[in-house]
Protein backbone atom coordinates (compact mmCIF):
# COMPACT_ATOMS: atom_id res chain seq x y z
CA UNK A 1 0.00 0.00 0.00
CA UNK A 2 1.40 3.13 -0.92
CA UNK A 3 0.66 6.23 0.58
CA UNK A 4 1.43 9.79 1.59
CA UNK A 5 -0.92 10.41 4.42
CA UNK A 6 0.76 11.08 7.91
CA UNK A 7 -1.57 9.25 10.57
CA UNK A 8 -3.32 11.45 12.14
CA UNK A 9 -2.33 11.14 15.70
CA UNK A 10 1.22 11.20 14.80
CA UNK A 11 0.22 14.74 12.67
CA UNK A 12 -1.00 15.86 16.19
CA UNK A 13 2.32 14.98 17.81
CA UNK A 14 4.30 16.96 14.83
CA UNK A 15 1.52 19.86 15.00
CA UNK A 16 2.70 20.44 18.81
CA UNK A 17 6.48 20.14 17.94
CA UNK A 18 5.67 23.00 15.00
CA UNK A 19 4.41 25.39 17.61
CA UNK A 20 6.53 24.42 20.39
CA UNK A 21 9.73 25.28 18.11
CA UNK A 22 8.92 28.00 16.66
CA UNK A 23 7.17 29.85 19.43
CA UNK A 24 9.50 28.57 22.30
CA UNK A 25 12.43 26.95 21.15
CA UNK A 26 13.67 29.41 17.62
CA UNK A 27 14.09 32.34 20.37
CA UNK A 28 16.75 30.90 21.92
CA UNK A 29 19.12 30.58 18.56
CA UNK A 30 19.46 34.33 19.61
CA UNK A 31 20.48 34.07 23.44
CA UNK A 32 22.85 31.29 23.59
CA UNK A 33 25.74 30.08 22.95
CA UNK A 34 26.76 26.62 21.34
CA UNK A 35 23.67 24.54 21.81
CA UNK A 36 26.43 21.66 23.06
CA UNK A 37 27.63 24.02 25.88
CA UNK A 38 25.48 22.04 28.65
CA UNK A 39 27.49 23.32 31.38
CA UNK A 40 26.76 26.65 30.80
CA UNK A 41 23.98 28.23 33.02
CA UNK A 42 21.80 29.92 31.01
CA UNK A 43 21.56 26.59 29.20
CA UNK A 44 20.19 25.15 32.60
CA UNK A 45 18.55 27.74 33.30
CA UNK A 46 16.06 28.03 29.65
CA UNK A 47 17.00 24.55 27.83
CA UNK A 48 16.18 22.31 31.02
CA UNK A 49 12.98 23.36 31.37
CA UNK A 50 11.83 23.02 27.38
CA UNK A 51 13.75 19.54 27.62
CA UNK A 52 11.65 18.23 30.96
CA UNK A 53 8.43 19.46 28.76
CA UNK A 54 9.26 17.12 25.87
CA UNK A 55 9.75 14.10 27.88
CA UNK A 56 6.53 14.70 29.49
CA UNK A 57 4.95 15.00 25.88
CA UNK A 58 6.88 11.54 25.33
CA UNK A 59 8.78 13.02 22.52
CA UNK A 60 12.33 12.55 24.24
CA UNK A 61 15.34 10.66 22.59
CA UNK A 62 13.28 8.86 20.08
CA UNK A 63 15.74 8.16 17.79
CA UNK A 64 16.35 4.51 19.28
CA UNK A 65 14.52 1.78 17.68
CA UNK A 66 13.08 -0.67 19.97
CA UNK A 67 15.86 -3.52 19.56
CA UNK A 68 18.14 -0.73 21.15
CA UNK A 69 15.28 0.69 23.94
CA UNK A 70 13.67 3.18 22.03
CA UNK A 71 9.98 3.94 21.26
CA UNK A 72 10.59 2.32 17.40
CA UNK A 73 8.95 5.23 15.90
CA UNK A 74 10.37 4.24 12.41
CA UNK A 75 12.90 6.42 10.01
CA UNK A 76 9.97 7.73 8.42
CA UNK A 77 8.82 9.35 11.46
CA UNK A 78 12.14 10.29 12.60
CA UNK A 79 12.44 12.22 9.42
CA UNK A 80 9.21 14.40 10.05
CA UNK A 81 10.09 15.05 13.32
CA UNK A 82 13.20 16.24 12.24
CA UNK A 83 12.01 18.75 9.49
CA UNK A 84 10.52 20.16 12.60
CA UNK A 85 13.46 20.10 14.95
CA UNK A 86 15.62 21.31 12.09
CA UNK A 87 14.06 24.69 12.21
CA UNK A 88 15.75 25.98 15.26
CA UNK A 89 19.81 25.41 16.06
CA UNK A 90 18.18 24.11 19.63
CA UNK A 91 15.83 22.12 18.57
CA UNK A 92 17.75 19.07 17.97
CA UNK A 93 19.12 19.25 21.68
CA UNK A 94 15.69 20.18 23.62
CA UNK A 95 14.55 16.89 22.16
CA UNK A 96 17.19 15.05 22.61
CA UNK A 97 18.06 14.14 19.15
CA UNK A 98 21.42 16.11 18.70
CA UNK A 99 24.37 14.81 16.87
CA UNK A 100 27.12 13.50 17.04
CA UNK A 101 25.33 12.06 20.39
CA UNK A 102 22.36 10.31 18.79
CA UNK A 103 24.69 8.41 16.61
CA UNK A 104 26.80 7.61 19.12
CA UNK A 105 24.42 6.12 21.47
CA UNK A 106 23.35 4.03 18.74
CA UNK A 107 26.73 2.48 18.46
CA UNK A 108 27.18 1.81 22.12
CA UNK A 109 23.72 0.55 22.21
CA UNK A 110 24.26 -1.79 19.56
CA UNK A 111 27.81 -2.74 20.02
CA UNK A 112 28.73 -1.18 24.24
CA UNK A 113 29.51 -3.39 26.79
CA UNK A 114 27.09 -3.34 30.28
CA UNK A 115 29.11 -1.59 31.29
CA UNK A 116 29.59 1.16 28.22
CA UNK A 117 26.06 1.31 28.37
CA UNK A 118 25.64 2.33 32.16
CA UNK A 119 28.63 4.17 32.19
CA UNK A 120 27.97 6.05 29.28
CA UNK A 121 24.60 5.86 27.23
CA UNK A 122 22.58 5.90 30.25
CA UNK A 123 23.56 9.77 31.00
CA UNK A 124 23.65 10.13 27.26
CA UNK A 125 20.17 9.48 26.42
CA UNK A 126 19.70 11.83 29.36
CA UNK A 127 21.98 14.70 28.00
CA UNK A 128 23.37 14.52 31.44
CA UNK A 129 26.45 14.38 29.28
CA UNK A 130 27.48 14.98 25.78
CA UNK A 131 29.88 13.39 23.42
CA UNK A 132 32.50 13.52 20.67
CA UNK A 133 33.21 11.07 17.31
CA UNK A 134 36.43 11.75 16.43
CA UNK A 135 37.47 9.62 13.26
CA UNK A 136 39.03 12.43 11.06
CA UNK A 137 42.73 13.09 11.00
CA UNK A 138 44.61 16.54 10.05
CA UNK A 139 46.45 14.52 6.96
CA UNK A 140 42.40 13.98 5.28
CA UNK A 141 39.39 13.33 5.88
CA UNK A 142 37.45 11.81 3.28
CA UNK A 143 39.43 8.63 2.43
CA UNK A 144 39.22 6.84 6.15
CA UNK A 145 42.25 4.66 4.52
CA UNK A 146 44.75 7.10 5.23
CA UNK A 147 44.00 7.17 9.31
CA UNK A 148 47.09 7.36 10.89
CA UNK A 149 46.49 7.64 15.00
CA UNK A 150 47.67 4.34 16.50
CA UNK A 151 46.95 2.15 19.36
CA UNK A 152 49.53 -0.34 20.64
CA UNK A 153 48.93 -3.20 22.88
CA UNK A 154 50.75 -2.64 26.19
CA UNK A 155 49.84 -5.88 28.60
CA UNK A 156 46.20 -5.18 29.42
CA UNK A 157 45.84 -1.96 28.11
CA UNK A 158 46.00 -0.10 24.76
CA UNK A 159 48.38 3.05 24.33
CA UNK A 160 47.28 5.43 21.81
CA UNK A 161 49.50 7.79 19.65
CA UNK A 162 48.20 10.15 16.74
CA UNK A 163 46.49 13.39 16.15
CA UNK A 164 42.87 13.80 15.16
CA UNK A 165 41.10 17.16 13.23
CA UNK A 166 37.72 18.71 13.68
CA UNK A 167 36.37 16.89 16.73
CA UNK A 168 33.37 18.43 16.93
CA UNK A 169 32.19 19.57 20.59
CA UNK A 170 35.58 18.09 22.14
CA UNK A 171 35.62 20.32 24.62
CA UNK A 172 32.39 19.40 26.04
CA UNK A 173 32.27 16.29 25.67
CA UNK A 174 32.21 13.97 29.19
CA UNK A 175 34.14 11.16 26.63
CA UNK A 176 35.38 10.73 22.79
CA UNK A 177 34.74 7.84 20.79
CA UNK A 178 38.02 7.03 18.79
CA UNK A 179 38.07 5.91 15.32
CA UNK A 180 42.43 4.35 15.64
CA UNK A 181 44.63 1.81 13.67
CA UNK A 182 44.84 -1.25 15.70
CA UNK A 183 46.05 -3.74 13.19
CA UNK A 184 47.95 -1.88 10.51
CA UNK A 185 49.28 -5.03 8.92
CA UNK A 186 45.50 -6.74 8.54
CA UNK A 187 44.96 -8.03 4.97
CA UNK A 188 41.61 -6.15 4.37
CA UNK A 189 42.32 -2.69 4.69
CA UNK A 190 39.02 -2.21 6.23
CA UNK A 191 39.98 -4.44 8.93
CA UNK A 192 42.62 -1.89 10.63
CA UNK A 193 40.75 -0.34 12.78
CA UNK A 194 39.22 -0.50 16.18
CA UNK A 195 36.82 2.48 18.14
CA UNK A 196 37.53 3.32 21.86
CA UNK A 197 35.44 4.89 24.22
CA UNK A 198 37.71 7.32 26.59
CA UNK A 199 36.69 9.56 29.30
CA UNK A 200 37.54 13.46 28.39
CA UNK A 201 40.34 13.95 30.97
CA UNK A 202 42.15 10.69 30.26
CA UNK A 203 45.87 11.89 30.74
CA UNK A 204 47.79 12.08 27.30
CA UNK A 205 44.54 14.53 25.30
CA UNK A 206 45.38 17.95 24.11
CA UNK A 207 43.57 20.41 22.46
CA UNK A 208 45.93 22.02 20.13
CA UNK A 209 43.02 24.73 19.05
CA UNK A 210 39.48 25.09 18.21
CA UNK A 211 38.22 26.12 15.21
CA UNK A 212 35.05 27.20 14.13
CA UNK A 213 33.59 28.89 11.05
CA UNK A 214 31.11 31.81 9.75
CA UNK A 215 27.75 31.72 11.44
CA UNK A 216 28.91 29.23 14.40
CA UNK A 217 28.71 30.81 17.65
CA UNK A 218 31.93 29.14 19.20
CA UNK A 219 35.01 27.23 17.76
CA UNK A 220 33.72 23.59 18.53
CA UNK A 221 35.97 21.94 16.25
CA UNK A 222 39.41 20.80 17.70
CA UNK A 223 42.79 19.67 16.46
CA UNK A 224 43.12 17.14 19.07
CA UNK A 225 47.19 15.70 19.59
CA UNK A 226 47.06 11.88 21.78
CA UNK A 227 50.08 11.69 23.03
CA UNK A 228 50.45 7.77 25.19
CA UNK A 229 47.20 7.50 25.73
CA UNK A 230 46.42 4.64 28.20
CA UNK A 231 42.96 2.72 28.25
CA UNK A 232 41.72 -0.42 29.34
CA UNK A 233 41.12 -3.38 26.77
CA UNK A 234 37.55 -2.73 27.85
CA UNK A 235 37.75 0.94 26.40
CA UNK A 236 36.99 -0.78 22.45
CA UNK A 237 33.92 -0.54 21.64
CA UNK A 238 32.87 -4.00 19.16
CA UNK A 239 35.78 -5.97 18.68
CA UNK A 240 39.34 -5.41 17.22
CA UNK A 241 39.15 -4.86 13.35
CA UNK A 242 35.60 -3.83 13.86
CA UNK A 243 36.09 0.21 13.13
CA UNK A 244 34.17 0.66 10.30
CA UNK A 245 31.96 -1.80 10.89
CA UNK A 246 31.12 0.08 13.58
CA UNK A 247 31.17 3.56 11.68
CA UNK A 248 28.60 2.36 9.30
CA UNK A 249 26.22 1.08 11.43
CA UNK A 250 25.60 4.72 12.78
CA UNK A 251 25.42 6.69 9.42
CA UNK A 252 22.53 5.50 7.63
CA UNK A 253 19.52 6.79 10.24
CA UNK A 254 21.90 10.03 10.99
CA UNK A 255 22.22 10.86 7.51
CA UNK A 256 18.65 10.64 7.28
CA UNK A 257 17.93 12.82 10.22
CA UNK A 258 20.55 15.43 9.10
CA UNK A 259 18.95 15.59 5.45
CA UNK A 260 15.54 16.36 6.78
CA UNK A 261 17.42 19.31 9.40
CA UNK A 262 18.94 20.80 6.50
CA UNK A 263 16.02 20.77 4.20
CA UNK A 264 13.92 22.76 7.44
CA UNK A 265 16.77 25.45 7.28
CA UNK A 266 16.10 25.58 3.30
CA UNK A 267 12.84 25.88 4.02
CA UNK A 268 13.11 29.34 6.09
CA UNK A 269 15.49 30.49 3.78
CA UNK A 270 12.16 29.76 1.27
CA UNK A 271 10.26 31.00 3.48
CA UNK A 272 11.79 34.14 3.90
CA UNK A 273 12.18 34.87 0.30
CA UNK A 274 8.75 34.48 -0.45
CA UNK A 275 7.79 36.82 1.64
CA UNK A 276 10.43 39.26 0.61
CA UNK A 277 8.89 39.45 -3.15
CA UNK A 278 5.80 40.02 -2.62
CA UNK A 279 6.98 43.07 0.05
CA UNK A 280 9.30 44.77 -2.25
CA UNK A 281 8.68 46.69 -4.84
CA UNK A 282 10.87 48.02 -7.82
CA UNK A 283 10.28 49.74 -11.40
CA UNK A 284 6.65 50.14 -10.33
CA UNK A 285 5.89 46.33 -9.31
CA UNK A 286 6.64 44.03 -6.79
CA UNK A 287 9.60 41.40 -6.87
CA UNK A 288 6.91 39.07 -7.21
CA UNK A 289 5.97 40.06 -10.64
CA UNK A 290 9.31 39.67 -12.25
CA UNK A 291 9.64 36.60 -14.09
CA UNK A 292 13.36 36.08 -13.46
CA UNK A 293 12.36 36.48 -9.61
CA UNK A 294 9.14 34.03 -10.40
CA UNK A 295 12.08 31.27 -11.75
CA UNK A 296 13.57 31.61 -8.81
CA UNK A 297 10.87 30.73 -6.39
CA UNK A 298 9.35 28.47 -8.52
CA UNK A 299 12.55 26.43 -8.71
CA UNK A 300 13.40 26.76 -5.41
CA UNK A 301 9.70 25.30 -4.61
CA UNK A 302 10.57 22.50 -6.90
CA UNK A 303 13.68 21.43 -5.32
CA UNK A 304 12.62 21.53 -2.15
CA UNK A 305 9.59 19.09 -2.95
CA UNK A 306 12.17 16.78 -4.82
CA UNK A 307 14.44 16.44 -1.93
CA UNK A 308 11.96 15.84 0.07
CA UNK A 309 10.22 13.04 -1.82
CA UNK A 310 13.92 11.60 -1.97
CA UNK A 311 14.49 11.70 1.92
CA UNK A 312 10.85 10.35 2.63
CA UNK A 313 11.08 7.73 -0.09
CA UNK A 314 14.43 6.58 1.25
CA UNK A 315 13.46 6.62 5.24
CA UNK A 316 10.19 4.43 4.27
CA UNK A 317 12.38 2.33 2.32
CA UNK A 318 14.08 1.61 5.74
CA UNK A 319 11.28 0.66 7.42
CA UNK A 320 10.35 -1.38 5.02
CA UNK A 321 12.97 -3.61 6.22
CA UNK A 322 15.84 -2.31 4.10
CA UNK A 323 18.95 -2.54 5.98
CA UNK A 324 21.37 0.75 5.01
CA UNK A 325 23.52 -1.40 3.03
CA UNK A 326 20.59 -2.12 0.65
CA UNK A 327 19.56 1.89 0.68
CA UNK A 328 23.34 2.73 -0.27
CA UNK A 329 22.34 4.07 -3.55
CA UNK A 330 19.48 6.66 -1.53
CA UNK A 331 21.43 7.21 1.34
CA UNK A 332 24.20 8.42 -0.44
CA UNK A 333 22.09 10.40 -3.06
CA UNK A 334 20.14 12.16 -0.30
CA UNK A 335 23.71 13.10 1.36
CA UNK A 336 25.36 14.56 -2.69
CA UNK A 337 22.14 16.56 -3.42
CA UNK A 338 21.70 18.01 0.46
CA UNK A 339 24.71 20.65 0.20
CA UNK A 340 23.47 22.09 -3.63
CA UNK A 341 19.46 22.62 -2.00
CA UNK A 342 20.95 24.40 0.67
CA UNK A 343 23.34 26.17 -1.24
CA UNK A 344 21.14 27.42 -4.11
CA UNK A 345 18.45 28.38 -1.75
CA UNK A 346 19.96 29.85 0.88
CA UNK A 347 21.64 32.13 -1.91
CA UNK A 348 18.67 33.00 -3.64
CA UNK A 349 16.85 34.03 -0.53
CA UNK A 350 19.83 36.35 0.04
CA UNK A 351 20.36 37.57 -3.09
CA UNK A 352 16.64 38.45 -3.51
CA UNK A 353 16.95 40.03 -0.50
CA UNK A 354 19.80 42.39 -1.11
CA UNK A 355 21.98 44.37 0.84
CA UNK A 356 20.02 43.38 3.85
CA UNK A 357 20.34 39.39 2.77
CA UNK A 358 24.28 39.96 3.52
CA UNK A 359 24.21 41.65 6.77
CA UNK A 360 24.07 40.01 9.71
CA UNK A 361 20.87 40.94 10.06
CA UNK A 362 19.55 37.79 8.30
CA UNK A 363 21.05 33.77 9.04
CA UNK A 364 21.37 34.00 5.10
CA UNK A 365 24.96 34.12 4.69
CA UNK A 366 25.65 31.91 7.69
CA UNK A 367 23.02 29.16 6.27
CA UNK A 368 24.81 29.71 2.89
CA UNK A 369 27.98 28.82 4.44
CA UNK A 370 26.53 26.20 6.45
CA UNK A 371 26.13 24.25 2.88
CA UNK A 372 29.37 23.70 2.37
CA UNK A 373 30.02 22.35 5.88
CA UNK A 374 26.98 19.76 4.85
CA UNK A 375 28.88 18.71 1.85
CA UNK A 376 31.96 18.26 3.87
CA UNK A 377 30.67 16.31 7.54
CA UNK A 378 29.86 12.87 6.80
CA UNK A 379 31.89 12.87 3.63
CA UNK A 380 32.41 15.13 0.71
CA UNK A 381 29.59 15.27 -1.91
CA UNK A 382 32.51 13.56 -4.41
CA UNK A 383 32.49 10.60 -2.80
CA UNK A 384 29.06 10.35 -2.30
CA UNK A 385 28.38 10.28 -5.71
CA UNK A 386 30.57 8.16 -6.86
CA UNK A 387 28.42 5.67 -4.57
CA UNK A 388 25.49 6.53 -6.71
CA UNK A 389 26.95 5.87 -9.40
CA UNK A 390 28.66 2.15 -8.02
CA UNK A 391 25.58 1.26 -7.21
CA UNK A 392 23.23 2.30 -10.25
CA UNK A 393 25.66 0.74 -12.65
CA UNK A 394 26.67 -2.62 -10.59
CA UNK A 395 23.45 -4.35 -11.99
CA UNK A 396 24.03 -3.28 -15.67
CA UNK A 397 25.26 -5.35 -17.75
CA UNK A 398 27.43 -3.94 -21.09
CA UNK A 399 25.91 -4.70 -24.58
CA UNK A 400 26.42 -8.39 -26.02
CA UNK A 401 27.78 -6.99 -29.24
CA UNK A 402 28.60 -3.91 -31.01
CA UNK A 403 25.85 -1.96 -31.14
CA UNK A 404 23.30 -2.07 -28.45
CA UNK A 405 19.86 -3.70 -28.71
CA UNK A 406 17.93 -0.04 -28.43
CA UNK A 407 19.24 1.04 -31.48
CA UNK A 408 16.08 1.86 -34.16
CA UNK A 409 16.87 -1.13 -36.69
CA UNK A 410 17.54 -3.99 -33.79
CA UNK A 411 14.25 -3.10 -32.02
CA UNK A 412 12.30 -2.82 -35.46
CA UNK A 413 13.62 -6.61 -36.12
CA UNK A 414 12.30 -7.01 -32.92
CA UNK A 415 8.51 -5.89 -33.00
CA UNK A 416 8.43 -7.50 -36.43
CA UNK A 417 8.89 -11.31 -34.90
CA UNK A 418 6.73 -10.39 -32.03
CA UNK A 419 3.57 -9.10 -34.84
CA UNK A 420 4.68 -10.42 -37.94
CA UNK A 421 1.09 -9.59 -39.23
CA UNK A 422 1.46 -5.97 -38.66
CA UNK A 423 1.60 -3.81 -42.01
CA UNK A 424 4.94 -2.30 -42.94
CA UNK A 425 5.13 1.23 -42.25
CA UNK A 426 6.77 4.48 -43.30
CA UNK A 427 10.01 5.34 -42.00
CA UNK A 428 9.28 5.45 -38.23
CA UNK A 429 9.91 9.12 -36.19
CA UNK A 430 13.04 8.14 -33.82
CA UNK A 431 10.97 8.98 -30.95
CA UNK A 432 7.26 8.94 -30.37
CA UNK A 433 6.02 12.73 -31.04
CA UNK A 434 5.01 14.58 -28.18
CA UNK A 435 1.45 15.20 -27.36
C1 LIG B 1 31.73 21.40 10.56
C2 LIG B 1 32.42 20.08 10.50
C3 LIG B 1 32.32 19.21 11.56
C4 LIG B 1 33.01 18.00 11.53
N1 LIG B 1 32.95 17.18 12.62
C5 LIG B 1 33.66 16.04 12.63
C6 LIG B 1 33.66 15.20 13.79
O1 LIG B 1 32.99 15.49 14.79
N2 LIG B 1 34.43 14.09 13.79
C7 LIG B 1 35.18 13.74 12.71
O2 LIG B 1 35.82 12.72 12.76
N3 LIG B 1 35.22 14.53 11.60
C8 LIG B 1 34.48 15.66 11.55
N4 LIG B 1 34.51 16.47 10.44
C9 LIG B 1 35.44 16.16 9.37
C10 LIG B 1 34.79 15.67 8.09
O3 LIG B 1 34.42 14.34 8.21
C11 LIG B 1 35.83 15.92 7.00
O4 LIG B 1 35.90 17.34 6.81
C12 LIG B 1 35.48 15.27 5.68
O5 LIG B 1 35.54 13.88 5.78
C13 LIG B 1 36.44 15.75 4.58
O6 LIG B 1 37.76 15.62 5.00
P1 LIG B 1 38.76 16.86 4.90
O7 LIG B 1 38.11 18.04 5.52
O8 LIG B 1 40.06 16.43 5.41
O9 LIG B 1 38.84 17.17 3.37
P2 LIG B 1 39.71 16.41 2.27
O10 LIG B 1 39.70 14.94 2.52
O11 LIG B 1 41.02 17.09 2.17
O12 LIG B 1 38.87 16.71 0.98
C14 LIG B 1 38.85 18.04 0.46
C15 LIG B 1 38.10 18.07 -0.85
O13 LIG B 1 38.74 17.22 -1.81
C16 LIG B 1 37.78 16.69 -2.69
N5 LIG B 1 37.78 15.24 -2.61
C17 LIG B 1 38.07 14.46 -1.54
N6 LIG B 1 37.93 13.17 -1.86
C18 LIG B 1 37.56 13.10 -3.15
C19 LIG B 1 37.27 12.05 -4.06
N7 LIG B 1 37.31 10.76 -3.68
N8 LIG B 1 36.92 12.38 -5.34
C20 LIG B 1 36.85 13.67 -5.74
N9 LIG B 1 37.13 14.71 -4.91
C21 LIG B 1 37.47 14.43 -3.64
C22 LIG B 1 36.42 17.23 -2.23
O14 LIG B 1 36.10 18.40 -2.97
C23 LIG B 1 36.68 17.57 -0.79
O15 LIG B 1 35.77 18.54 -0.28
C24 LIG B 1 33.80 17.66 10.41
C25 LIG B 1 33.87 18.55 9.32
C26 LIG B 1 33.17 19.72 9.35
C27 LIG B 1 33.30 20.65 8.18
Amino acid sequence: MWSFATDPEFQLELDWIDDFVRTRVQPLDEILGSQWNIHDPEFVRLVRPLQAEVKARGLWACHLGPELGGPGYGQLKLALMNEKFGMSRFGPIVFGAQAPDTGNAEILARFGTDEQKRTYLEPLLANDIVSCFSMTEPQGGADPLMMRTLAVRDGDDWVINGEKWFASEAETAAFFIFMVVTDPDAESPHRRMSMFVVPTGTPGIEVVRNYGFYGEKDDTHAHLRLTDVRVPDSAMLGGPGDGFLVAQSRLGGGRMHHAMRTLAQATRAFEMMCERVVSRSTKGELLANKQMVQEKIADSWVELRQFRLLVLETAWLADQGHDWKALRANVSAVKSIMPKILHDISARALHLHGSLGLSHELPLAAWLVNSFHVGLADGPTEVHKVVVAKEVLRTVAPAAGMFPDYVRSTRLEHARELYPEAAPTAEPSPEPAAV
